[in-house]
């Protein structure tokens, strides 16, 4: 007899788009096999839990028939490519979509073992490329022995940075110029995770490289993967992460060896501009006419409540929705592409179930961002989920004292320093040590440029309180002209700035 082993399942979402239909066979496949939720992860893709061992392989099928797959959403390779949803510039998002798509076919791990293992043989291919390459048995891009840990690609459009590009290991910054994308700037070199007590790991910030013409960011995003199949660290696990590989050689070393392996090299990084990392909310109509409603979903956890049936109403709107659906960076959902004749129908859904769009909401909630944690996640040390919501509860009156209740302050916890929800992103960050106990940083740069600081280790809520009550109230009085926080706790010394992970531990 064995026990009721429960598995974790990823699905890839390219950008964090999927169709109604694709939404619905989710939907139904949380209730059927998983825990009844689903979960918007901090990469734009579902994740459902609790599927039992004796459940998988019909999970994955399902899965699959809908043209969706688990295949790379986990491992040592190219995980889910994230983008802007962009409702503001809908002309722009279909094209970036388009390469992120481009970019996750090209980058699948060809091998026909997931095929084999889960769908009997039968292959879903999407390219003749893939279907060659499984026939061959050859993974033409990672090799026999795949890479030294995961890799993340992020795609980001100014001048939003939800994406945060700077945390990925390989960023594409889009370069609009008359209204039309004109290629992208490179960034490589980010990323989130450090292990506690280990001053030789650290969260770091991708550093832009040059300028690429779009039909480019295969070629690039090809060789950078192989530039880290071939040098990063495949001793220690931990030091395995390409921004170590990057730091270990050099930055210029990498550029070299990039343009290399290319045989042509970046043109020089055109401007840019970021100015937030966080999500509009509300009805927003696109240059094609078409409308979008972006839903501030709590920790993106899609589920019903006793006080709020918002898994419901999202399947209600599925039903009749002929647009798409867009899963955020933040965590939230763009309901996409509604058409002027379901626009009143998908609003009356949304009021009917009490669906917020985020108005009635203090800008810090808005703003947070945790990881799953506890109790789902076996490396949580912490409550990440479950709790961010209960300390926002604390801080929110502090805030509304203070006069700050539209204030956006970026808030980040994770149960453990692998850094799932970017917590070296937060303006104030959480990152858990044991169970109520977290190390608070403090100072990362309102638009994602800038890391964040530790400022107070293992401290429990109570002290969390004390410590950041005394500092909202002189930031509420003290600011300059649009000062973000993590900008004022830099000017006012109670964080030193960390532009680079090299100094985050020091
Ligand atoms: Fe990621 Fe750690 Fe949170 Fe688990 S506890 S989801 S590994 S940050």
């Amino acid at each position: 007899l064995e026990p009721s082993y429960q598995f974790m399942l990823r699905v890839v979402t390219p950008g964090g788009v999927s169709t109604p239909e694709q939404w619905l066979v989710m939907d139904e496949l949380a209730d059927k096999y998983g825990s009844g939720s689903l979960r918007i992860t901090t990469r734009q893709a579902f994740q459902l839990h609790g599927v039992l061992k004796w459940n998988l392989k019909e999970t994955i099928q399902d899965i699959n028939h809908a043209l969706l797959t688990t295949l790379a959403a986990c491992g040592d390779v190219s995980r889910n490519v994230m983008c802007n949803p962009n409702p503001y510039q809908s002309e722009i998002h279909s094209e970036i979509y388009h390469w992120a798509q481009q970019l996750t076919t090209h980058l699948a791990p060809k091998t026909p073992a997931y095929h084999e293992i889960w769908l009997d043989g039968e292959k879903v291919v999407d390219s003749l490329e893939q279907e060659e390459a499984a026939t061959k048995e050859v993974e033409p891009i990672y090799g026999p022995v795949y890479l030294p840990r995961k890799f993340k690609i992020g795609i980001a459009v100014p001048p939003s940075n939800d994406v945060d590009v700077y945390s990925q290991d390989l960023g594409y910054i889009a370069i609009v110029e008359k209204g039309k994308l004109v290629g992208f700037n490179v960034s490589v070199g980010g990323g989130m995770g450090m292990t506690h007590g280990d001053n030789q790991t650290y969260p770091q910030l991708a550093r832009v490289i040059g300028f690429c013409t779009p039909d480019q960011i295969l070629d690039i995003a090809e060789k950078t993967v192989t530039i880290q199949r071939d040098y990063g660290n495949r001793s220690v696990r931990k030091y395995a992460r390409f921004k170590y590989t990057i730091d270990r050689h050099g930055l210029d070393w990498f550029v070299d060896e990039l343009h290399d392996r290319l045989g042509w090299e970046l043109e020089p990084a055109r401007e840019f501009k970021f100015d937030h990392t966080g999500d509009r909310y509300g009805w927003i109509k696109g240059k094609d006419g078409k409308w979008n409603v972006n839903l501030y979903i709590q920790s993106g956890r899609i589920a019903d409540t006793d006080t709020l049936k918002l898994k419901t109403a999202l399947r209600e709107i599925a039903k009749i929705h002929t647009g798409d659906f867009r899963m955020t960076a933040n965590q939230n959902l763009v309901i996409a592409n509604i058409t002027g004749q379901k626009k009143a129908k998908i609003n009356a859904l949304l009021k009917e179930y009490g669906i917020s769009e985020g108005s009635n909401l203090s800008a810090l909630r808005r703003s947070a961002l945790s990881c799953v944690a506890l109790p789902t996640c076996g490396l949580a040390m912490a409550e990440a989920e479950r709790y961010l919501p209960t300390l926002i509860d604390k801080l929110e009156p502090i805030l509304e004292d203070a006069g700050l209740r539209e204030e956006e302050i970026n808030i980040r916890m994770t149960g453990c320093p692998n850094g799932c929800a970017r917590p070296a992103l937060g303006e104030i960050a959480f990152i858990g040590k044991s169970p109520g106990k977290y190390n608070m940083y403090m100072g990362a740069g309102f638009s994602g440029d800038r890391l964040s600081k530790l400022y107070r280790e293992n401290i429990g809520e109570e002290e969390i309180i004390d410590t950041l009550k005394p500092i909202i109230n002189r930031f509420a009085t003290e600011r300059g002209q649009g000062e973000h926080f993590g900008d004022f706790v830099v000017r006012t010394g109670y964080v030193k700035p960390v532009l680079s992970g090299t100094d985050f531990h020091s």
